[in-house]
């Protein structure tokens, strides 16, 4: 398969509750499908795991959540005139503390530090076996999400839990993007219907990642990683979740 186009503004939302799509995927309370361990969020990206599971995790609410930073999301804006690579990294772990208090999700943050547009399946699999224990759930991409970073985070992912006898369950961020329905398979899929306090905490969250929804100036190297219409894709009322269940 050739690599999927992640620019522009992808599928509009409403085309994903069209024919083919969301509406045909089996809708559950996200109570009836809670973990009862751990859960470890797998996140390419600071801002990943609020926006592929962060209403999930608020519906969740569970006891115990780990964050595992694949990478420190240096790579969002590159040759920006206003902030450095290390700069990003900094504002970028602040606004998922917030992001994560807004949850209402007491997450600890585990970072692997690896290269932003440089990760590696071996890399997340060593990084993350080693954090992994009997009971956790794991969060992690789903193959083909589109994104090289998520496509090998997804597969280190999958080895990990493997190896360590975890239940792996997959979402997706960027497959919302380049693909349509009917490109996606929704074998094992299941529709988690947010509460109201869920939707609004999820929001809230990505409210905090501001160096991703708005520009960091005027300047095109500075534009908005997830403007508006990206963003319409998650703040929908409903998370999809691939199983085992
Ligand atoms: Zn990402």
């Amino acid at each position: 398969m050739t690599a999927p186009s992640l620019k522009g503004l992808g599928t509009p939302e409403d085309v994903w509750w069209g024919p083919g799509g969301l509406d045909a995927v089996p809708a559950v309370d996200p109570a009836t499908v809670r973990p009862t361990g751990r859960v470890v969020v797998v996140a390419p990206h600071p801002d990943d795991e609020v926006l592929g599971v962060g209403g999930t995790l608020a519906a969740w609410a569970p006891d115990d959540v780990l964050v595992v930073a694949v990478t420190d999301g240096e790579g969002s804006h590159p040759g920006s005139p206003t902030l450095t690579p290390a700069q990003l990294v900094e504002r970028r772990a602040g606004e998922r503390r917030a992001a994560l208090a807004a949850l209402g999700v007491p997450a600890r943050v585990h970072r692997l530090g690896l290269p932003d547009a440089g990760v590696t399946a071996a890399d997340v699999a060593h990084g993350l076996g080693a954090v992994l224990r009997a009971g956790d759930t794991v969060l992690a991409p789903v193959a083909d999400d589109g994104h090289p970073d998520h496509d090998a985070v997804s597969a280190g992912a999958g080895l990990a839990a493997d190896r360590a006898g975890v239940a792996c369950r997959r979402y997706a961020v960027w497959l919302w993007h380049w693909a349509r329905p009917g490109q996606v398979s929704f074998d094992g899929a299941r529709r988690l219907v947010l509460p109201g306090g869920a939707v609004a905490a999820k929001s809230a969250a990505i409210a905090c990642f501001t160096t991703q929804i708005a520009p960091l100036s005027d300047d095109p190297r500075d534009a908005p990683v997830l403007p508006d219409a990206v963003l319409a894709r998650f703040r929908r009322d409903t998370e999809i979740l691939w199983g085992p269940w």
